[in-house]
């Protein structure tokens, strides 16, 4: 899943516990990890045309960071983590951005095929919404224009910029999204890896810029 990942986040952030780009970096932290194990050869995939009608994407071995006990652990590591460096955000930030963390294996259960373990070697699931490309993109576009909404409606914004932003976020996004599913197929791997490193942290950054530009209401 890609742009799916950041619905649970703008719900997040609609609470107001936690900041939009903070949102945004913990629904892909275990995606970051994805693309450095997959660069260190730990985890592996392939890319393989054809292999889904949304993504060419042959994951079939990374139990670190996509097993849904990992994935558990993540969340609690990352809760922690974010516990001390954003104390003023107290507890409640602390949860919710752990929530978020865990929500992204089981976004990523419903399009991936099964190549989601539930922990070292066990059986693996995957509902395979990826499988229908127009389903999927309809999916993941909808879900995420919904819970920016959310966002939006419990912020307010300072400025005009407060309104420019979010919406050259969510169009870059949804851009993004599109030449995804419906785009020529990527060249390697690796490759995969360090695009995502890269389209993260642009994403991140510009949710960086609406988190200036508005406030809660
Ligand atoms: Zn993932």
């Amino acid at each position: 899943m890609f742009i799916g990942h950041y619905a649970p986040a703008a719900m997040g952030a609609g609470t107001g516990r936690i900041k939009l780009w903070q949102a945004f970096v913990g629904a892909q932290l275990v995606d970051y990890a994805w693309a450095g194990l997959i660069l260190a050869g730990v985890e592996k995939g392939r890319v393989t045309p054809g292999f889904t009608e949304a993504s060419a994407l042959d994951l079939y071995h990374m139990p670190y960071t996509h097993s849904l006990g990992m994935a558990i652990i993540w969340a609690l590591g990352a809760a922690l983590i974010f516990g001390f460096m954003f104390r003023k955000q107290a507890k409640a930030g602390a949860i919710i951005f752990g929530l978020v963390v865990l929500s992204h294996w089981f976004m990523d259960l419903i399009v991936h095929v099964p190549d989601l373990p539930l922990w070292f070697g066990t059986d693996k699931y995957g509902f395979g919404l990826w499988n229908h490309r127009i389903v999927s993109f309809s999916f993941e576009v909808g879900i995420f224009i919904l819970a920016m909404w959310y966002y939006l409606k419990n912020t307010a914004a300072k400025s005009k910029a407060g309104r420019i932003w979010p919406i050259a976020l969510i169009a870059l996004m949804v851009t993004v999204q599109y030449i995804g599913n419906f785009g020529s197929p990527p060249n390697s791997i690796k490759e995969v890896g360090i695009t995502s490193w890269f389209i993260y942290t642009l994403f991140a950054g510009l949710a960086f810029m609406v988190d200036r530009s508005r406030i809660t209401r």
